[in-house]
Parts: C-alpha cells; sequence; structure tokens
C-alpha cells in the first residue's frame, strides 16, 4: 500500500489498513554514514533512505549493502583464500572411487 505520512503516495510494503507497521511507526532519518548515498530521498521528516526504513541500523554490522556511495575494495590477498583449496574446488574435486 502507499504510505500517508513520511513519503506520501510511494508504495511501501510496511503500510497496511493500520498505517505504518514498522515499528516505532514510522521510518527514521538517515544515519551520518549515509551521507553521499544515492538512495536518500526528503520525507516529512526530512532525509530517510529510499531503501530501508532504519538507516542506522544497516552500519551496525559494517558497511551498509544498499550503499551506492561506498565501495569495497577486495584483493585476492585479502580474502585469505588456500590456492590449492580454491584449485580443488574450482575443479570439482571429491571423486570417489
Ligand atoms: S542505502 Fe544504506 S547508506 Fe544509503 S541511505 Fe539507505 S541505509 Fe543509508
Amino acid at each position: 500500500m502507499k504510505c500517508q505520512t513520511v513519503l506520501a503516495g510511494t508504495e511501501c510494503t510496511f503500510w497496511g489498513k493500520q498505517g505504518c507497521v514498522f515499528p516505532e511507526g514510522s521510518c527514521q532519518t538517515i544515519a551520518e554514514n549515509c551521507e553521499g548515498c544515492d538512495r536518500i530521498v526528503t520525507g516529512t521528516i526530512g532525509q530517510i533512505c529510499s531503501a530501508y526504513p532504519a538507516p542506522a541500523k544497516k552500519w551496525i554490522g559494517g558497511i551498509c549493502n544498499f550503499a551506492s556511495h561506498v565501495k569495497v575494495d577486495l584483493s585476492i590477498a585479502e580474502l585469505k583464500i588456500n590456492p590449492l583449496k580454491a584449485s580443488k574446488k574450482a575443479s570439482g574435486a571429491k571423486k570417489k572411487k
């Protein structure tokens, strides 16, 4: 159903017949880490996230997985992959007879 408060007219999965069913009854404003993200929109309570109603929670365990402004740079060395195991896995090992 469509939101009738923070982003009136926007389709939202949290809006039901009894209003917003998200905890605290509303979206929450963006977190400091969100600054620069393309998903920020302006609602009646200020800047909010168009992808998730509680932006601060998206940063609790690390980088927000919806963030458009943060890129994760992973090199092979950082992944700590055992080259021998990776080779076996790629070749479809575990051929038992
Ligand atoms: S997608 Fe993540 S980083 Fe971007 S505004 Fe939403 S919560 Fe913040």
